[in-house]
C-alpha cells in the first residue's frame, strides 16, 4: 500500500483549475474552504434552485452556480451531495454539461463501484475519501493538522488523473497525516463497513443499550449519560493518542480486568458473527439495493427512525446536562446555522 505526504504532491496541479464543489454540507463546506485557504484561485460552490445552503456560503463570499452552468465551467467537479441524490444530479444536470477533460471527483465511491453513475469516457474520475466527518475536515486543517485521505482512480482520460487526486487531497491538507491509493471498491466496502459496525452503527447502540440497561435497573438517567456516553471521548482521545494499551495504562487495574472480563461477553463471537454478515451484505451491493429503494420510496423508514432515536431520554439528559457544561458549546464543530 501506498502512503504519500506533502512532497509527493504538485499542488500547481489543482491550484490553476475551475473547481465547482456540488453540494455545500458537511464535505463540501469544509473542501471549498480548505481549498480555497490552500491556494485554488477559482472555487465555486454549486447548488439546485433555492438551496438552503446559499446562505451559508455569503460568509467566504464563494461564486454560487447551478449544477448545470457549473459543469459547463469547471475543470474538476466535486460531487459533495448526499449519496443517494448523486445519480440522478449526474444524469440530469452534470452528463449533459461536463467539458470533455474535465475531472468528475467523488469523497465516497458508493455511486461509481455500485454502478449507479456510469461516466463519459472523455473525463476523469477520481477519489478522494476523507477519513472522518466533514465538519472535521475543516476543524484539522484550521488547526494545523490533518486528516487521512484515501485517493482512487476509476478513470484516466487525461493520464494525470492520480496526480490530480494527489493534489487535491493535499489541498484539503490531508497530506500531513498521508494520502493513501486504493481502489473505489477498497474505500466504499470498507467505509460502510466501518460506519455500520464501529463508527455509527455499533457505536451509537453501544450508549444507547448501556445507558438504557443501567436507567432500566432504577440509577439516575444523569447518572448513566455520564457513565455511558459522555465519559466515551475521553477514553477515545486515550486511545487516538496512543491506543488501546494508551488507556490500559491510564485506567485502573480494576477497571482493566473489567475490560479483560466483561468486553467479549459484550462484544463476542455473535457480534463478529453479526459483522461478518453486514460485511457480506455490503460486498454483494444488497445494502446499497436496499438503501436506495428506501429513497426511492420517500425515505419513510430512514426519517421516522432518526425522530424516534431523536426523542430518546439520553438526548434529553444529554442536552440538559451539556447545558451545564458550556465550554463544550464554545469552538463547537458543528454550528447548524453556519455549517
Ligand atoms: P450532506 O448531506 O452534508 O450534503 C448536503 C449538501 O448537498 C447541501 O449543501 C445540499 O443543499 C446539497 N444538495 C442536496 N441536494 C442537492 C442537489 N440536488 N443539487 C445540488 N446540491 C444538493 O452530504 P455529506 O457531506 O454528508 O456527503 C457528501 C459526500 O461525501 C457523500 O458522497 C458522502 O458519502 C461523502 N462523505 C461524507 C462524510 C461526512 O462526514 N458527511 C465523510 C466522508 C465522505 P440544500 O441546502 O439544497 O439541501
Ligand atoms: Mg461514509
Amino acid at each position: 500500500m501506498r502512503v504519500y505526504y506533502d512532497q509527493d504532491a504538485d499542488l500547481n496541479l489543482i491550484k490553476e483549475k475551475k473547481v465547482a464543489i456540488i453540494g455545500y454540507g458537511s464535505q463540501g463546506r469544509a473542501h471549498a474552504l480548505n481549498l480555497k485557504d490552500s491556494g485554488v484561485k477559482e472555487v465555486a460552490v454549486a447548488l439546485r434552485a433555492g438551496s438552503s445552503s446559499a446562505k451559508k456560503t455569503e460568509a467566504y463570499d464563494f461564486t454560487v452556480k447551478s449544477v448545470a452552468e457549473a459543469a459547463g465551467w469547471a475543470n474538476l467537479m466535486m460531487v459533495a451531495t448526499p449519496d443517494e441524490l448523486q445519480a440522478d444530479i449526474y444524469k440530469e444536470h452534470i452528463a449533459p454539461n461536463i467539458r470533455d477533460g474535465a475531472v468528475l471527483a467523488f469523497a465516497h465511491g458508493l455511486s461509481i463501484h455500485f454502478g449507479l453513475i456510469e461516466p463519459k469516457s472523455t473525463v476523469d474520475m477520481i477519489m478522494i475519501a476523507p477519513k472522518g466527518p466533514g465538519h472535521t475536515v475543516r476543524s484539522e486543517y484550521v488547526r494545523g493538522g490533518g486528516m487521512p485521505k484515501l485517493v482512487a482512480v476509476a478513470q484516466d482520460a487525461s493520464g494525470n488523473a492520480h496526480d490530480i487526486a494527489i493534489a487535491y487531497a493535499a489541498s484539503l491538507g490531508a497530506d500531513r497525516a498521508g494520502i493513501i491509493e486504493i481502489t473505489f471498491r477498497e474505500e466504499c466496502e470498507t467505509d460502510l463497513f466501518g460506519e455500520q459496525a464501529v463508527l455509527c452503527g455499533g457505536l451509537v447502540e453501544l450508549i444507547r443499550a448501556s445507558f438504557e440497561t443501567l436507567v432500566e435497573a432504577g440509577y439516575a438517567p444523569e447518572m448513566a449519560f455520564f457513565e455511558c456516553q459522555h465519559e466515551m471521548k475521553l477514553i477515545v482521545d486515550l486511545i487516538y493518542e496512543g491506543g488501546i494499551a494508551n488507556i490500559n495504562y491510564s485506567i485502573s487495574n480494576t477497571a482493566e480486568w473489567g475490560e479483560y472480563k466483561s468486553g467479549p461477553r459484550v462484544i463476542g463471537d455473535e457480534s463478529k458473527a453479526a459483522m461478518k454478515k453486514v460485511l457480506k451484505e455490503i460486498q454483494f451491493g444488497q445494502f446499497t439495493s436496499e438503501w436506495m429503494q428506501e429513497c426511492k420510496a420517500g425515505q419513510a423508514h430512514f426519517k421516522a427512525t432518526r425522530r424516534n432515536n431523536d426523542t430518546h431520554q439520553i438526548e434529553q439528559v444529554g442536552e440538559k446536562l451539556r447545558g451545564m457544561m458550556p465550554w463544550i458549546k464554545q469552538g463547537a464543530l458543528v454550528d447548524k446555522s453556519k455549517n
